[in-house]
């Protein structure tokens, strides 16, 4: 195996975790990050951030979606983060949020309190150069055929701009199965938390795209010790335009995170408090 030469910024420390908008991210804390995987209108991103409000810690909403087909729908772009600016004006909770083309950095950073870098753009180099640069936290999810080094070392175009807030997220590889979209590699969780002490999120519903699969890989990113989850909700998942059959349907939202909650404190991620 290969290592990079991943320079940890809390190395020597205790593990610690970063503040985003007031809440703790890592730190022995667990993170819910919750909502649409795209925002499609203003009344479907307020009616999932109003279900998901009470029980999650941030809002997440794509308004630039990297689509597989350019015919698909590719999100609302400039519109889209003025629906999302609502719903974190009105629900209180910090938005992530999808940067996919540099030349939107400054649209996207004045709204969202993380910046998502998805799959596909992981080791976009001057994407990550730039979003180092940035004072807004990353969430830099894994590529679909990266390896943990590759992810680490993608990590480090960011740190070593003097963004330390970084996000790692397992999202799911490419194997040879083909009975789900992706095969989700939840090793990675130990395996990461070995290596750094950046925080170590789990995406489940990309991996299984359907809905009644992402709980129970939920609960299992739980017990591998994530330090927080992201997962699409829905408030009507049979109409949505992207990623429908994976959402979680709004109104079950409440139970699924008592019940992910619980999974995560047995694996010794309580509450969040405050840095
Ligand atoms: C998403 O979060 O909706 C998304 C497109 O994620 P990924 O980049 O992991 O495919
Ligand atoms: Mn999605």
């Amino acid at each position: 195996m290969t290592t990079t030469d991943h320079h940890d910024p809390h190395s020597g420390e205790s593990r610690r975790g970063f503040d985003v908008a007031g809440r703790t991210v890592g730190d022995g804390g667990f993170t819910l990050i919750a909502g649409p995987c795209t925002v499609e209108s203003r009344e479907q991103t307020l009616a999932v951030a109003d279900a998901v409000a009470s029980d999650a810690e941030m809002l997440r909403g794509g308004a630039y979606k990297p689509r597989s087909s350019p015919y698909s729908f590719q999100g609302l772009g400039r519109d889209g983060l003025t629906i999302l600016a609502e719903a974190r004006e009105r629900t209180g909770l910090p938005v992530v949020t999808e940067l996919l083309d540099v030349r939107d950095i400054d649209d996207v950073a004045a709204v969202a309190d993380v910046i998502q870098v998805g799959a596909r753009n992981m080791q976009n180099y001057p994407l990550l150069t730039e979003l180092g640069r940035t004072d807004r936290a990353v969430l830099l999810k894994r590529g679909l055929a990266a390896t943990l080094d590759e992810l680490l070392s993608a990590a480090e175009y960011i740190l070593k701009e003097g963004n330390q807030r970084v996000i790692l997220c397992e999202r799911g590889i490419r194997s040879h199965e083909t009975a789900y979209r992706f095969t989700l590699d939840l090793l990675a969780v130990p395996a990461l938390r070995e290596r750094t002490s950046l925080p170590v999120f789990v995406d489940p519903s990309h991996a299984p795209g359907r809905s009644d699969w992402v709980e129970p890989m939920s609960l299992a990113a739980a017990a591998a010790g994530a330090d927080g989850i992201i997962v699409e909700v829905h408030d009507d998942p049979a109409n949505a335009l992207c990623d429908g059959p994976q959402a979680l349907d709004a109104a079950a939202f409440p139970g699924y995170a008592e019940r992910v909650r619980a999974v995560a404190e047995i694996a010794g991620r309580g509450a969040v408090v405050p840095v």
